[in-house]
Protein backbone atom coordinates (compact mmCIF):
# COMPACT_ATOMS: atom_id res chain seq x y z
CA UNK A 1 0.00 0.00 0.00
CA UNK A 2 1.28 3.39 -0.85
CA UNK A 3 2.40 5.45 2.09
CA UNK A 4 0.39 8.35 0.56
CA UNK A 5 -3.22 6.43 0.31
CA UNK A 6 -4.88 8.31 3.52
CA UNK A 7 -2.66 11.54 2.64
CA UNK A 8 -4.73 12.32 -0.80
CA UNK A 9 -6.79 15.19 -0.67
CA UNK A 10 -10.37 14.56 -1.91
CA UNK A 11 -10.95 15.44 -5.74
CA UNK A 12 -9.28 18.98 -6.35
CA UNK A 13 -9.65 21.24 -8.65
CA UNK A 14 -7.79 24.46 -8.75
CA UNK A 15 -8.76 26.83 -5.77
CA UNK A 16 -9.11 30.55 -6.25
CA UNK A 17 -6.73 30.76 -3.29
CA UNK A 18 -4.28 29.42 -4.85
CA UNK A 19 -4.61 30.54 -8.56
CA UNK A 20 -2.04 33.15 -6.76
CA UNK A 21 0.84 31.21 -6.69
CA UNK A 22 0.45 30.61 -10.40
CA UNK A 23 0.74 33.38 -12.56
CA UNK A 24 1.59 32.65 -16.07
CA UNK A 25 -0.05 29.44 -15.68
CA UNK A 26 -2.99 27.99 -17.84
CA UNK A 27 -5.58 26.69 -15.30
CA UNK A 28 -9.57 25.72 -14.89
CA UNK A 29 -11.56 27.22 -12.26
CA UNK A 30 -15.10 26.62 -11.58
CA UNK A 31 -17.39 28.42 -8.95
CA UNK A 32 -20.46 30.68 -8.89
CA UNK A 33 -20.41 33.87 -10.88
CA UNK A 34 -20.39 36.70 -7.98
CA UNK A 35 -21.14 39.38 -10.01
CA UNK A 36 -20.65 40.27 -14.03
CA UNK A 37 -19.75 44.03 -15.39
CA UNK A 38 -19.62 45.62 -18.72
CA UNK A 39 -16.91 47.76 -19.91
CA UNK A 40 -17.15 48.91 -23.36
CA UNK A 41 -16.34 45.29 -25.07
CA UNK A 42 -14.80 44.09 -22.07
CA UNK A 43 -16.99 41.80 -19.72
CA UNK A 44 -15.81 41.02 -16.10
CA UNK A 45 -16.64 38.33 -14.09
CA UNK A 46 -16.13 38.04 -10.18
CA UNK A 47 -15.88 34.32 -9.84
CA UNK A 48 -16.63 32.94 -6.39
CA UNK A 49 -15.60 29.54 -4.48
CA UNK A 50 -15.28 27.87 -1.30
CA UNK A 51 -11.83 30.18 -0.77
CA UNK A 52 -12.28 33.05 -2.74
CA UNK A 53 -13.05 35.71 -5.29
CA UNK A 54 -11.31 35.99 -8.18
CA UNK A 55 -12.05 38.40 -11.73
CA UNK A 56 -12.07 36.83 -14.63
CA UNK A 57 -11.76 39.14 -18.13
CA UNK A 58 -12.81 38.35 -21.02
CA UNK A 59 -11.93 39.74 -24.56
CA UNK A 60 -13.76 39.60 -27.52
CA UNK A 61 -10.96 37.72 -29.53
CA UNK A 62 -11.55 34.56 -27.43
CA UNK A 63 -14.90 34.35 -29.55
CA UNK A 64 -16.38 30.93 -27.78
CA UNK A 65 -15.71 32.23 -24.54
CA UNK A 66 -17.08 35.41 -25.15
CA UNK A 67 -20.11 34.38 -26.32
CA UNK A 68 -20.70 31.90 -23.41
CA UNK A 69 -20.02 34.95 -21.53
CA UNK A 70 -22.67 37.30 -22.86
CA UNK A 71 -25.56 34.85 -21.01
CA UNK A 72 -23.84 34.92 -17.82
CA UNK A 73 -25.65 36.08 -14.62
CA UNK A 74 -25.16 35.91 -10.88
CA UNK A 75 -25.02 32.48 -9.67
CA UNK A 76 -24.74 30.77 -12.19
CA UNK A 77 -22.16 28.26 -11.96
CA UNK A 78 -19.77 27.65 -14.10
CA UNK A 79 -16.47 26.53 -15.20
CA UNK A 80 -13.45 28.69 -16.84
CA UNK A 81 -10.27 27.98 -18.53
CA UNK A 82 -7.29 30.55 -18.93
CA UNK A 83 -4.51 32.16 -18.10
CA UNK A 84 -3.01 33.75 -14.72
CA UNK A 85 -2.13 37.24 -14.86
CA UNK A 86 -1.03 39.78 -12.20
CA UNK A 87 -3.07 42.29 -12.25
CA UNK A 88 -1.57 46.04 -12.03
CA UNK A 89 -2.38 47.64 -9.03
CA UNK A 90 -4.93 45.01 -8.28
CA UNK A 91 -4.81 44.40 -4.41
CA UNK A 92 -5.07 48.13 -4.08
CA UNK A 93 -7.43 48.83 -6.71
CA UNK A 94 -10.31 45.99 -5.39
CA UNK A 95 -9.36 43.60 -1.74
CA UNK A 96 -11.76 41.40 -2.65
CA UNK A 97 -10.83 39.97 -5.70
CA UNK A 98 -6.70 40.69 -5.09
CA UNK A 99 -4.01 40.62 -7.10
CA UNK A 100 -4.28 38.75 -10.00
CA UNK A 101 -7.09 37.90 -12.95
CA UNK A 102 -7.32 35.31 -15.41
CA UNK A 103 -8.07 36.14 -18.76
CA UNK A 104 -10.56 33.40 -19.83
CA UNK A 105 -10.42 31.03 -23.01
CA UNK A 106 -13.13 28.89 -22.53
CA UNK A 107 -16.41 29.20 -20.57
CA UNK A 108 -19.15 25.96 -19.52
CA UNK A 109 -21.98 27.03 -18.47
CA UNK A 110 -22.54 24.27 -15.40
CA UNK A 111 -25.95 25.22 -14.31
CA UNK A 112 -28.20 28.35 -15.39
CA UNK A 113 -30.11 30.70 -12.70
CA UNK A 114 -34.01 29.92 -13.58
CA UNK A 115 -35.72 31.87 -10.72
CA UNK A 116 -35.23 35.84 -10.24
CA UNK A 117 -32.62 36.66 -7.75
CA UNK A 118 -34.23 39.03 -4.65
CA UNK A 119 -30.89 39.94 -2.96
CA UNK A 120 -27.40 40.76 -4.93
CA UNK A 121 -25.52 38.45 -2.30
CA UNK A 122 -22.14 39.31 -3.62
CA UNK A 123 -23.06 42.71 -1.35
CA UNK A 124 -21.11 43.15 2.09
CA UNK A 125 -24.46 43.75 3.92
CA UNK A 126 -27.67 42.22 2.72
CA UNK A 127 -30.02 44.62 3.86
CA UNK A 128 -33.70 42.85 4.89
CA UNK A 129 -35.18 42.45 7.98
CA UNK A 130 -34.77 38.76 9.76
CA UNK A 131 -37.83 36.52 8.52
CA UNK A 132 -37.00 38.15 4.64
CA UNK A 133 -33.23 36.70 5.22
CA UNK A 134 -34.85 33.60 6.42
CA UNK A 135 -37.19 32.62 4.26
CA UNK A 136 -34.63 33.62 1.38
CA UNK A 137 -32.09 31.07 2.98
CA UNK A 138 -30.83 29.29 0.10
CA UNK A 139 -29.33 32.36 -1.43
CA UNK A 140 -28.79 34.12 1.70
CA UNK A 141 -26.14 32.02 2.88
CA UNK A 142 -23.82 32.13 -0.10
CA UNK A 143 -23.17 36.07 1.21
CA UNK A 144 -19.61 36.10 2.70
CA UNK A 145 -20.42 37.64 5.94
CA UNK A 146 -22.99 35.68 6.78
CA UNK A 147 -21.42 32.51 5.01
CA UNK A 148 -18.45 33.19 7.61
CA UNK A 149 -20.99 32.57 10.60
CA UNK A 150 -20.83 28.89 9.90
CA UNK A 151 -16.91 29.14 9.96
CA UNK A 152 -16.86 30.45 13.18
CA UNK A 153 -19.45 28.00 14.43
CA UNK A 154 -17.58 24.76 12.71
CA UNK A 155 -14.25 25.98 14.56
CA UNK A 156 -16.23 25.99 17.73
CA UNK A 157 -17.68 22.98 17.59
CA UNK A 158 -14.51 20.92 16.28
CA UNK A 159 -12.59 22.98 19.15
CA UNK A 160 -15.47 21.91 21.71
CA UNK A 161 -14.67 18.15 20.54
CA UNK A 162 -11.13 18.66 20.47
CA UNK A 163 -10.66 19.69 24.50
CA UNK A 164 -13.46 16.93 25.44
CA UNK A 165 -11.06 14.57 24.08
CA UNK A 166 -7.77 15.75 25.04
CA UNK A 167 -9.22 15.52 28.41
CA UNK A 168 -10.56 12.12 28.00
CA UNK A 169 -13.97 12.30 27.64
CA UNK A 170 -15.98 9.80 25.39
CA UNK A 171 -17.79 11.04 22.03
CA UNK A 172 -21.04 9.59 22.58
CA UNK A 173 -24.52 10.10 20.89
CA UNK A 174 -27.76 9.30 22.72
CA UNK A 175 -31.18 8.39 21.44
CA UNK A 176 -34.29 11.53 20.76
CA UNK A 177 -36.61 9.03 20.37
CA UNK A 178 -38.05 8.62 23.63
CA UNK A 179 -40.81 6.47 25.34
CA UNK A 180 -42.05 9.16 27.96
CA UNK A 181 -42.00 12.70 28.52
CA UNK A 182 -39.44 12.30 31.55
CA UNK A 183 -38.37 15.39 34.04
CA UNK A 184 -41.76 16.12 34.19
CA UNK A 185 -41.91 18.96 31.97
CA UNK A 186 -44.54 19.99 29.61
CA UNK A 187 -41.99 21.06 27.03
CA UNK A 188 -41.66 18.19 24.43
CA UNK A 189 -42.84 17.53 21.16
CA UNK A 190 -44.92 14.23 20.57
CA UNK A 191 -44.13 12.04 17.48
CA UNK A 192 -45.84 9.22 16.20
CA UNK A 193 -44.40 5.95 16.82
CA UNK A 194 -45.62 3.21 14.90
CA UNK A 195 -49.04 2.33 16.61
CA UNK A 196 -47.98 4.57 19.78
CA UNK A 197 -46.48 7.82 20.58
CA UNK A 198 -43.21 9.16 21.66
CA UNK A 199 -41.67 11.98 22.53
CA UNK A 200 -38.21 14.15 20.66
CA UNK A 201 -35.73 14.38 23.57
CA UNK A 202 -35.33 18.13 25.33
CA UNK A 203 -32.22 16.81 27.29
CA UNK A 204 -29.59 14.28 27.37
CA UNK A 205 -29.08 14.47 30.65
CA UNK A 206 -30.54 10.54 31.69
CA UNK A 207 -28.31 8.79 28.96
CA UNK A 208 -25.02 11.10 29.27
CA UNK A 209 -25.65 9.97 33.32
CA UNK A 210 -26.20 6.49 32.40
CA UNK A 211 -22.69 7.00 30.10
CA UNK A 212 -21.11 7.95 33.36
CA UNK A 213 -21.74 4.62 34.43
CA UNK A 214 -20.10 3.20 31.71
CA UNK A 215 -17.34 5.37 31.02
CA UNK A 216 -16.53 7.84 33.55
CA UNK A 217 -16.18 10.94 31.04
CA UNK A 218 -18.42 11.62 28.52
CA UNK A 219 -19.53 14.27 26.44
CA UNK A 220 -22.42 14.73 23.14
CA UNK A 221 -22.72 17.01 20.32
CA UNK A 222 -26.40 16.36 19.24
CA UNK A 223 -29.74 17.86 19.06
CA UNK A 224 -32.10 19.48 21.78
CA UNK A 225 -35.96 19.71 20.90
CA UNK A 226 -37.67 21.82 22.87
CA UNK A 227 -41.67 22.51 22.43
CA UNK A 228 -41.58 25.76 24.13
CA UNK A 229 -43.64 28.91 22.59
CA UNK A 230 -40.90 31.74 23.12
CA UNK A 231 -40.57 34.21 20.54
CA UNK A 232 -36.93 35.92 21.87
CA UNK A 233 -33.77 36.44 20.16
CA UNK A 234 -32.02 33.21 22.74
CA UNK A 235 -34.70 30.56 22.10
CA UNK A 236 -35.53 28.36 19.09
CA UNK A 237 -36.70 24.76 18.92
CA UNK A 238 -34.46 22.60 17.47
CA UNK A 239 -30.78 23.25 18.98
CA UNK A 240 -27.69 21.86 19.37
CA UNK A 241 -26.72 21.08 22.84
CA UNK A 242 -22.73 20.80 23.70
CA UNK A 243 -22.97 18.66 26.50
CA UNK A 244 -20.47 16.68 28.95
CA UNK A 245 -20.91 14.82 32.05
CA UNK A 246 -18.02 13.29 34.38
CA UNK A 247 -17.65 10.94 37.56
CA UNK A 248 -15.72 11.16 40.25
CA UNK A 249 -16.17 14.44 41.25
CA UNK A 250 -14.83 16.19 44.33
CA UNK A 251 -17.75 18.87 44.30
CA UNK A 252 -19.60 20.89 41.40
CA UNK A 253 -16.86 23.10 41.72
CA UNK A 254 -14.82 20.85 39.76
CA UNK A 255 -17.37 20.84 36.78
CA UNK A 256 -17.26 24.45 36.30
CA UNK A 257 -13.42 24.51 36.37
CA UNK A 258 -13.47 22.01 33.50
CA UNK A 259 -15.94 24.28 31.54
CA UNK A 260 -14.27 27.61 32.23
CA UNK A 261 -11.34 25.79 30.38
CA UNK A 262 -13.56 24.34 28.01
CA UNK A 263 -15.08 28.13 27.17
CA UNK A 264 -11.37 29.52 27.15
CA UNK A 265 -10.06 27.28 24.88
CA UNK A 266 -13.19 27.75 22.58
CA UNK A 267 -12.71 30.92 22.43
CA UNK A 268 -8.75 30.94 21.90
CA UNK A 269 -9.15 28.55 19.18
CA UNK A 270 -11.61 30.82 17.47
CA UNK A 271 -9.53 33.78 18.06
CA UNK A 272 -7.00 32.46 16.97
CA UNK A 273 -7.82 30.48 14.05
CA UNK A 274 -10.50 33.13 12.61
CA UNK A 275 -9.33 36.30 12.34
CA UNK A 276 -11.04 37.68 9.07
CA UNK A 277 -14.39 36.53 10.16
CA UNK A 278 -14.55 38.15 13.27
CA UNK A 279 -13.23 41.75 12.07
CA UNK A 280 -15.98 41.24 9.77
CA UNK A 281 -18.33 41.71 12.72
CA UNK A 282 -16.33 43.80 14.59
CA UNK A 283 -18.21 42.71 17.75
CA UNK A 284 -15.40 43.84 20.43
CA UNK A 285 -12.82 41.84 21.97
CA UNK A 286 -13.39 39.03 23.80
CA UNK A 287 -12.96 39.37 27.65
CA UNK A 288 -12.02 36.74 29.75
CA UNK A 289 -9.42 35.38 32.40
CA UNK A 290 -8.17 32.47 33.74
CA UNK A 291 -11.14 32.02 36.19
CA UNK A 292 -14.28 33.27 35.65
CA UNK A 293 -15.89 35.36 38.66
CA UNK A 294 -18.48 33.28 40.43
CA UNK A 295 -21.07 34.46 42.81
CA UNK A 296 -23.56 32.77 44.67
CA UNK A 297 -27.25 33.39 43.32
CA UNK A 298 -28.50 35.13 46.69
CA UNK A 299 -25.07 37.57 45.97
CA UNK A 300 -26.40 38.52 42.53
CA UNK A 301 -29.97 39.63 43.83
CA UNK A 302 -28.28 41.79 46.30
CA UNK A 303 -26.13 43.17 43.61
CA UNK A 304 -29.17 43.67 41.34
CA UNK A 305 -31.24 45.30 44.00
CA UNK A 306 -28.51 47.91 45.48
CA UNK A 307 -26.45 48.42 42.54
CA UNK A 308 -29.40 48.26 39.87
CA UNK A 309 -31.86 49.35 41.91
CA UNK A 310 -33.81 45.94 40.28
CA UNK A 311 -35.56 44.56 43.27
CA UNK A 312 -36.93 40.77 42.22
CA UNK A 313 -39.99 38.95 43.87
CA UNK A 314 -38.57 35.94 42.74
CA UNK A 315 -35.93 33.28 44.14
CA UNK A 316 -34.76 33.05 40.30
CA UNK A 317 -32.86 35.33 38.22
CA UNK A 318 -34.92 36.70 34.75
CA UNK A 319 -33.37 37.95 31.46
CA UNK A 320 -32.91 41.38 32.31
CA UNK A 321 -31.53 40.51 35.93
CA UNK A 322 -28.64 38.46 33.79
CA UNK A 323 -28.41 41.28 31.27
CA UNK A 324 -27.29 43.49 33.83
CA UNK A 325 -25.18 40.66 36.30
CA UNK A 326 -23.17 40.34 33.11
CA UNK A 327 -22.84 44.39 32.89
CA UNK A 328 -21.28 44.10 36.65
CA UNK A 329 -18.70 41.23 35.80
CA UNK A 330 -17.83 43.30 32.72
CA UNK A 331 -17.37 46.74 34.75
CA UNK A 332 -15.79 44.98 38.27
CA UNK A 333 -13.62 41.71 37.09
CA UNK A 334 -13.45 42.42 32.90
CA UNK A 335 -15.15 39.37 31.80
CA UNK A 336 -17.69 38.36 29.43
CA UNK A 337 -18.46 35.87 31.82
CA UNK A 338 -19.66 34.73 34.90
CA UNK A 339 -20.54 31.77 37.01
CA UNK A 340 -24.26 32.15 39.18
CA UNK A 341 -24.10 29.11 41.98
CA UNK A 342 -26.26 27.87 44.32
CA UNK A 343 -29.63 28.31 42.81
CA UNK A 344 -32.53 27.05 45.17
CA UNK A 345 -34.16 23.66 45.18
CA UNK A 346 -37.41 24.47 43.79
CA UNK A 347 -36.12 25.94 40.36
CA UNK A 348 -33.62 22.98 39.59
CA UNK A 349 -34.14 19.54 38.23
CA UNK A 350 -34.96 16.58 40.71
CA UNK A 351 -31.58 14.75 39.83
CA UNK A 352 -29.89 18.28 41.02
CA UNK A 353 -27.47 17.99 44.62
CA UNK A 354 -28.77 19.82 47.36
CA UNK A 355 -26.11 21.85 48.63
CA UNK A 356 -25.85 20.90 52.98
CA UNK A 357 -28.61 23.57 53.92
CA UNK A 358 -31.05 21.37 51.94
CA UNK A 359 -32.21 24.76 50.54
CA UNK A 360 -30.37 25.43 47.73
CA UNK A 361 -28.17 22.80 45.16
CA UNK A 362 -24.49 22.47 43.73
CA UNK A 363 -25.84 24.13 40.57
CA UNK A 364 -24.63 26.50 38.30
CA UNK A 365 -25.69 28.69 35.50
CA UNK A 366 -22.61 30.26 33.24
CA UNK A 367 -23.88 33.43 31.83
CA UNK A 368 -22.07 35.12 29.04
CA UNK A 369 -21.85 38.62 27.75
CA UNK A 370 -25.97 38.84 28.82
CA UNK A 371 -27.58 35.46 28.54
CA UNK A 372 -27.45 32.46 30.02
CA UNK A 373 -25.18 29.73 28.06
CA UNK A 374 -24.85 26.98 30.28
CA UNK A 375 -26.73 25.23 33.17
CA UNK A 376 -25.00 22.29 34.84
CA UNK A 377 -24.12 21.05 38.43
CA UNK A 378 -23.83 17.72 40.67
CA UNK A 379 -26.18 15.00 40.29
CA UNK A 380 -27.63 13.07 42.98
CA UNK A 381 -25.91 9.84 42.70
CA UNK A 382 -27.25 7.79 45.46
CA UNK A 383 -30.47 6.01 44.70
CA UNK A 384 -32.82 6.35 47.64
CA UNK A 385 -31.89 9.88 47.64
CA UNK A 386 -32.28 10.08 43.92
CA UNK A 387 -35.72 8.31 44.29
CA UNK A 388 -36.67 10.92 47.42
CA UNK A 389 -35.98 13.73 45.44
CA UNK A 390 -38.50 12.48 42.63
CA UNK A 391 -41.33 12.34 44.81
CA UNK A 392 -40.65 15.68 46.74
CA UNK A 393 -40.67 17.40 42.85
CA UNK A 394 -43.90 16.06 43.08
CA UNK A 395 -43.13 13.43 40.08
CA UNK A 396 -43.88 9.28 40.14
CA UNK A 397 -40.54 7.12 40.71
CA UNK A 398 -42.41 4.49 38.67
CA UNK A 399 -42.09 7.11 35.56
CA UNK A 400 -38.35 6.89 36.11
CA UNK A 401 -37.63 3.15 36.49
CA UNK A 402 -34.84 2.58 33.35
CA UNK A 403 -33.35 5.93 34.84
CA UNK A 404 -33.54 4.91 38.43
CA UNK A 405 -32.01 1.10 37.63
CA UNK A 406 -28.61 3.14 36.98
CA UNK A 407 -28.28 4.19 40.50
CA UNK A 408 -28.97 1.24 41.60
CA UNK A 409 -25.93 -0.33 39.34
CA UNK A 410 -23.14 1.92 41.75
CA UNK A 411 -22.55 5.16 40.51
CA UNK A 412 -19.70 7.73 41.29
CA UNK A 413 -20.65 10.84 42.70
CA UNK A 414 -20.69 13.13 39.37
CA UNK A 415 -21.92 16.09 37.41
CA UNK A 416 -21.82 17.84 33.74
CA UNK A 417 -23.23 20.87 32.03
CA UNK A 418 -25.46 21.38 28.89
CA UNK A 419 -23.82 24.19 26.77
CA UNK A 420 -26.61 25.78 24.16
CA UNK A 421 -23.90 25.95 20.70
CA UNK A 422 -25.81 28.68 18.92
CA UNK A 423 -25.88 31.21 22.13
CA UNK A 424 -21.97 31.31 22.28
CA UNK A 425 -21.75 32.36 18.49
CA UNK A 426 -24.80 34.58 18.71
CA UNK A 427 -22.53 36.51 21.73
CA UNK A 428 -19.38 36.08 19.64
CA UNK A 429 -20.32 37.94 16.46
CA UNK A 430 -23.03 39.77 18.63
CA UNK A 431 -25.79 38.77 16.47
CA UNK A 432 -29.47 40.35 16.80
CA UNK A 433 -30.76 36.90 17.04
CA UNK A 434 -29.98 33.40 17.65
CA UNK A 435 -31.35 32.40 14.66
CA UNK A 436 -28.23 33.92 12.75
CA UNK A 437 -26.23 31.50 13.97
CA UNK A 438 -28.35 28.51 12.43
CA UNK A 439 -28.49 27.08 8.93
CA UNK A 440 -32.33 26.71 8.65
CA UNK A 441 -33.68 27.57 12.46
CA UNK A 442 -37.31 26.88 13.41
CA UNK A 443 -39.30 28.32 15.64
CA UNK A 444 -42.91 28.67 17.10
CA UNK A 445 -43.98 29.71 13.38
CA UNK A 446 -41.29 28.20 11.27
CA UNK A 447 -40.45 24.94 9.84
CA UNK A 448 -38.82 25.79 6.35
CA UNK A 449 -36.85 25.72 4.40
P1 LIG B 1 -33.46 29.56 29.27
O1 LIG B 1 -33.68 29.78 30.75
O2 LIG B 1 -32.55 30.57 28.65
O3 LIG B 1 -34.72 29.33 28.51
P2 LIG B 1 -32.94 26.86 30.04
O4 LIG B 1 -32.44 27.06 31.44
O5 LIG B 1 -34.32 26.41 29.84
O6 LIG B 1 -32.65 28.17 29.16
P3 LIG B 1 -31.29 24.53 29.89
O7 LIG B 1 -32.30 23.48 29.99
O8 LIG B 1 -30.48 24.90 31.07
O9 LIG B 1 -31.96 25.84 29.28
O10 LIG B 1 -30.34 24.17 28.63
C1 LIG B 1 -28.93 24.30 28.62
C2 LIG B 1 -28.49 25.34 27.62
O11 LIG B 1 -29.05 25.07 26.34
C3 LIG B 1 -28.94 26.76 27.91
O12 LIG B 1 -28.08 27.38 28.83
C4 LIG B 1 -28.87 27.40 26.54
O13 LIG B 1 -27.55 27.74 26.18
C5 LIG B 1 -29.31 26.29 25.64
N1 LIG B 1 -30.76 26.39 25.35
C6 LIG B 1 -31.77 26.03 26.16
N2 LIG B 1 -32.96 26.23 25.58
C7 LIG B 1 -32.69 26.73 24.36
C8 LIG B 1 -33.52 27.13 23.28
N3 LIG B 1 -34.84 27.03 23.34
N4 LIG B 1 -32.90 27.60 22.16
C9 LIG B 1 -31.57 27.68 22.09
N5 LIG B 1 -30.74 27.31 23.07
C10 LIG B 1 -31.28 26.84 24.20
MG1 LIG C 1 -30.68 26.59 32.25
Amino acid sequence: MSKLVGDKKFMERTLISDAPRMIGQYVKLAGWVNSRRDHGKLIFIDLRDRTGVVQIVVIPDKESAYQNAKDIRSEFVVEIEGLVKERPGGLEKDAKTGKIELEAAKITVISKVEAELPFDVAKSELDANLNTLLDNRNLVLRNKKINDIFKVYAEMIKSYGDVMRENSFLEIKTPKILSAATEGGANFFKIKYFDRDAYLAQSPQFYKQAGVGAFERVFEIGTVFRAEPHFTTRHVNEYTGLDAEMGFIDSFSDVMDALEKVMQRMLLDISKNCQAELSEYAAGELLFSDKFPRLRLTEALEILDKEYGKKSEDVDIDPEGERLICEWAKKNHNSDFVFLTHYPVSVRPFYSMPSVDGQYTETFDLLFRGVEIASGGQRIHDYEQLRSSIVKHGLKPEDFEHYLDIFKLGMPAHGGWGLGSERIVQKILALGSIKEAILFPRDVKRITP
